[in-house]
Parts: structure tokens; sequence; C-alpha cells
């Protein structure tokens, strides 16, 4: 019996041949098929209409990109564009004005418009509310300075997400306020910084009285750190709620390196194996129930248990795929200091999936913060006592 949902995926492949007939993906340039697409609802069916969406169920996003991919049409190259999808476009759908959810989404989601996040400084990563990067009123606007570091793909991006401190004067959690910052302005200025696999992924970037119009900023002035926890549910997800077949991804990489190393089995190695491969499973088909979750509205805290299975699933997988391939996989393939403009862990050797993976649990939120967010928020156990021993933004000129 078809469902509800079965007739809605039936009728988004029909829109999508029926706009396909207008738009020959080979016959035009490629971003003005993704500007199309966006405008005719295609893009992300789950967003409001007129915001390249149909107000839609996220569940259904699927038949629409297969249908799409089937056809050979172009996509919007989602792992360059990773921070832009998962963290700033709900961000900015949630807090945005109606004239800032027209500037910023259709260029981010045709990545004309590469968005990085400027949160982590070097005082303040887990503690995070305890940031000094300030923000002054100058005029209609205002003029922010100091420095964020860890920022994945500054070097490419035109927009960031900032966290920065407007009021040095009331509690650290209500002094924030969020912004959208010009990237390419002569304030801004991004260094890169050299990490574990050879790469320069991340960066430093100090800003010296940068320009931020007061209609780019999210939010109202002193509700930064609300904003901020939108942003960081739905990175959460976004690093370990992605959709995967099964025996997709890290665990495809590892049962791939079994069959091709059969002189390094051991039972040992088979259990793990199995262990693992059961994992995987659970997670993914954990994650599957969560985005359907998610097509409910904003996420909540529980994403933070995807994404500590996801850094521990990763980090055993790439040990175990480094441990089969034996001495071989100790040549590393390429510790050339380049400065990419996606991270994938496909397309390089195990030696780089072992190191990359290492990040995993401490990017978007450590571990351990995690836990302690399952512990208190999802599992309603008490908190632990808080001390605020660490206040660089006290010292902050008024
Ligand atoms: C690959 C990668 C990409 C990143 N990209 C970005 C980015 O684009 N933008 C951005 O803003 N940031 C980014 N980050 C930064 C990341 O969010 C921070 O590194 C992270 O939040 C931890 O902060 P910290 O490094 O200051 O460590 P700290 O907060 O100093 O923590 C150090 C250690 O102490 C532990 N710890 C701290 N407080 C507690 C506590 N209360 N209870 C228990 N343990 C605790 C931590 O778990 C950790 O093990 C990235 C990091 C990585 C690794």
């Amino acid at each position: 019996m078809l469902t509800e949902a079965d007739g809605q995926a039936a009728g988004l492949r029909q829109q999508v041949r029926d706009f396909l007939a207008g738009h020959e993906p080979a016959a035009m340039p490629r971003l003005e098929f993704l500007r199309a697409r966006f405008d005719a609802g295609l893009a992300w069916v789950h967003y409001p209409a007129g915001l390249g969406g149909q107000g839609l169920s996220r569940s259904l996003q699927g038949a629409v990109d297969a249908e799409f991919a089937a056809a050979g049409a172009p996509d919007n190259n989602p792992a360059r564009i990773g921070i832009g999808l998962g963290m700033a476009a709900p961000t900015i759908l949630a807090f945005g004005t109606q004239e800032q959810k027209e500037r910023w989404l259709r260029p981010l989601w045709t990545g004309e418009e590469v968005w990085c996040q400027l949160f982590s400084e070097p005082g303040a990563g887990s503690d995070l509310a305890g940031l000094a990067t300030r923000a002054v009123r100058d005029g209609t606007g205002w003029r922010v300075s100091g420095q964020k570091v860890w920022t994945s793909i500054a070097h490419v991006a035109r927009w960031g997400l900032l966290l920065a401190r407007t009021d040095p004067d009331v509690p650290k959690h209500a002094g924030l306020t969020y912004f959208g910052l010009d990237m390419t302005q002569p304030g801004v200025e991004v260094r890169p910084l050299r990490q574990l696999t050879g790469e320069a992924e991340f960066n430093e970037v100090f800003l010296t009285a940068a320009a931020v119009a007061d209609t780019d900023r999210l939010g109202a002035v002193g509700e930064g750190w609300r904003v901020a926890q939108a942003t960081l549910m739905n990175e959460r997800i976004a690093i370990g709620g992605g959709a995967l077949p099964r025996e997709g991804g890290m665990i495809g990489l590892a049962a791939a390196a079994w069959w091709e190393h059969p002189e390094a089995r051991t039972p040992g190695l088979h259990d793990r194996l199995i262990r693992l491969w059961a994992d995987a499973e659970v997670a993914r088909l954990a994650g599957a129930r969560l985005r359907q979750q998610l097509a409910a509205g904003q996420p909540g805290p529980e994403g933070s248990a995807a994404k500590v299975v996801f850094a521990r699933l990763n980090q055993d997988l790439s040990a175990f795929e480094l441990e089969l391939a034996g001495a071989a996989a100790l040549a590393y393939d390429d510790w050339t200091l380049r400065r990419p403009d996606s991270v994938s862990f496909f397309g390089r050797g195990p030696g780089y999936r072992y190191l990359r993976s290492r990040g995993n649990s401490i990017e978007g939120g450590t571990s351990e913060i995690l836990r302690g967010i399952i512990a208190e928020r999802v599992l309603g156990l008490p908190a632990e006592p808080r001390t605020d021993t660490k206040v660089p933004w006290k010292d902050l000129p008024r």
C-alpha cells in the first residue's frame, strides 16, 4: 500500500523530470543550473517555499537527489560547503530576518559563497562562552577585534559565523552577540595552521576593527549564546548524523581492507571487524532515526550522542585498517602542506584516515564535553558544579 510519503516522493520525482526537461544539465553552465534548481524549490525540500524548498519532510530529499544524480546533473559539491549547509543555513533559517534568508541562503546552497565558523579562540574552546573577541558599536554597525583559531576552511570562505562579546559587564553567556562576518575585508587576516595530517585545513583568524553591518546580526544583541546553541546542535548532527548506505563510509573501507589482506587475518581481528560492523550498523540506523526526528524542527541535545559514536567509530575503524595493512600503512602518502577546500576521508591512504580521525573527538565539541551534555540534558543526571576561574573577557576594553 502506498503511503502519503510514497506519493509525495513520486510527485517530487516527477517535478525533477519536468525541471530537467526545461534545463538540460549538459547544455547550461553548472551555476546557472544550480540557481534554477534552487528557484524551483528542489534544492532542500524541507526549507520553505521561496528559499529553495517546499516545506516538505526532510526525509523526501533523498528521492530528489537520486533523480538528479541519475540524470547526470551537477550537484553543489556538499563536501566543500559542509559548514554552510550543515550549520550556517539552519542557523540563518531559525534566527535570520527575511532579508538575511533571501540574501544568504541561495548563494550558500549553490556553493557560490562558502561559510566558516568563527567560534573557538586560543582561550575559549570547550568554555566557548568565555570568548574575548570584542564587537563594539560603530555608528550604525559594529567593529570587531580579536583572534579566532582552528577555523576550518576560512581561507576560502566568503562569510564567517561569528560569535563575539558585545557586553563585558554582564554574566558571560549574556554578553554575546552573533553575526555574519564578511571574510573578504581588510580587517580579516587568515593564516594557515598545519595539522597532524600535514594539511592546513584550518586557520587562525585575526580580526582588527573588522566591520559588520547591524543588518548582518543574527538574533538580538546579547542573544548570541542561544543562536550559537542552534549552530552547535546542527554541527553535531552534520558531523555525526550523515546518511550512509549499509556498509558505506569507513566501515566499507575496513571491510575492503579485510578482503585485500588475507595474510594479516587473525581470529582476533575477525572478531574486532564483526563488532565494528555491528556498531557501524547500529550507528547508521540510529542516525536515520535522528534525521526523521529532525524533520520536525531544530535538533536537540540528542545529536551529541551520534557525534560521540561517530568519533569513536572512525578512530577504531581507521586503527583497524592500519593494523591490517601492516608495515606498508606506515608509509604516509602525502605530507605536502596543502590548504584543501574540502575534507574527505576517501581518496587518501589509511594513514591519513588514522591521523585525521584523531580530530573527530575534538571538533564540534570534544567527546568529554558531549558526554556531559548527554548526562545532564538527555539523561537528566545532576549537573557538575561549575567553576569560572578563566575569564579573559573581564579585562576587555569597555
Ligand atoms: C579538525 C578540527 C576542526 C575545527 N574546526 C573549527 C572551526 O571551524 N571553527 C571553530 O570555531 N572551531 C573549530 N575547531 C575547534 C574545536 O571546536 C575545539 O578544539 C574544541 O571545542 C575544544 O576546544 P580547545 O581546543 O580549546 O580545548 P580545551 O577546551 O582547552 O580542552 C582541552 C581538553 O580538556 C577537556 N575539557 C575541557 N573542559 C572540560 C570539562 N568541563 N569537562 C571535561 N573535560 C573538559 C576537553 O575535552 C579536552 O580534552 C576545530 C577543531 C578541530 C580538531
